[in-house]
């Protein structure tokens, strides 16, 4: 069998490999989000192929966005908590 090509991508450090180093719950070398990409570390959200499922642009992009949205409503909700 001839190939034209090959992309070698073993041993680069994903995200997993961090999540799991900060104590975030992983299954089968995925960060376990909940609905609102939140990683079972409070303030810790997850995005994209990194939490599995549908491996494509578009669950990405919607991931990210959720996931900024719940940031920001963390900070807000901790900033507010502060100076109460
Ligand atoms: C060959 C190929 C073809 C594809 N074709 C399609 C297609 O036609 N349509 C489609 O919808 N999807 C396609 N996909 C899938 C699509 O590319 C992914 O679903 C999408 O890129 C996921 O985006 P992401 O941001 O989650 O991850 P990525 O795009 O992988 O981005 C993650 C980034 O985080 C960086 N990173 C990881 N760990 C760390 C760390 N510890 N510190 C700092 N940076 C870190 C990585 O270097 C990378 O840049 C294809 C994938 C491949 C491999």
């Amino acid at each position: 069998m001839s190939i034209s090509g090959l992309f070698v991508a073993i041993g680069v450090a994903g995200s997993t490999d961090l999540a799991k180093k900060v104590g975030a719950s992983t299954a089968e070398n995925k960060i376990l989000i909940n609905e609102n990409t939140e990683t079972t570390i409070p303030g810790l959200f997850a995005a994209g192929d990194c939490t599995g499922g549908l491996l494509q642009i578009s669950k990405a992009i919607y991931e990210g966005a959720r996931a900024g949205t719940e940031v920001i409503k963390f900070i807000r909700n901790k900033t507010s908590k502060k100076s109460a």
